[in-house]
């Protein structure tokens, strides 16, 4: 039986405010600062959502979760992760792997790489070894150099036989 690969890309960007919690892939990270949205706001999230719909060909988050719904205000990105991987299994698609690059300038976030994946992996029902997470800086540059926010890409791959 052939097997049909799909790639996905997805990319998104929060702005920082004093007084939110900071959540990414679904963990309260310590900062004096997290980032706003009509969700949770958490990015690395909003990225890989974006990739997974990308890979389905199923548009954006925005189309599947608009910020104007009262539906989704406060609400856990781990649910919204839920309704696109409720997507992908319905249309037979299996994450091979995802890999995905936090930008931001602060907090470090290196330590909480493995708890992140960990986190995500689980709850996508892979092993943690495919679900990749790194991050870089921009060298101090632009809004996100300034602490202004930061953002999230993501590239993920599906399998179906
Ligand atoms: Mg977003």
């Amino acid at each position: 039986m052939t097997q049909e690969f799909r790639i996905g890309h997805g990319f998104d960007a929060h702005r920082f405010r004093r007084g939110r919690k900071l959540i990414l892939g679904g963990l309260t990270i310590p900062h004096s600062k997290g980032l706003v949205g009509h969700s949770d706001a958490d990015v690395l999230l909003h990225a890989l959502i974006n990739a997974l719909l990308g890979a389905l060909g199923e548009g954006d988050i925005g189309q599947h979760f608009p910020d104007t719904d009262p539906v989704y205000k406060g609400i856990s990105s781990l649910k919204l992760l839920d309704g696109a991987l409720r997507l992908m299994r319905r249309s037979g698609y299996k994450l091979v792997n995802a890999d995905v690059t936090l930008i931001a300038q602060e907090p470090k976030l290196a330590p909480y790489y493995s708890s992140m994946r960990q986190k995500v992996a689980r709850h996508i029902k892979v092993p943690a070894q495919r679900v990749n997470i790194k991050a870089a800086t921009t060298e101090k540059l632009g809004w996100i150099g300034k602490g202004r926010g930061m953002a999230a890409a993501a590239v993920v791959l599906l399998c179906r036989k």
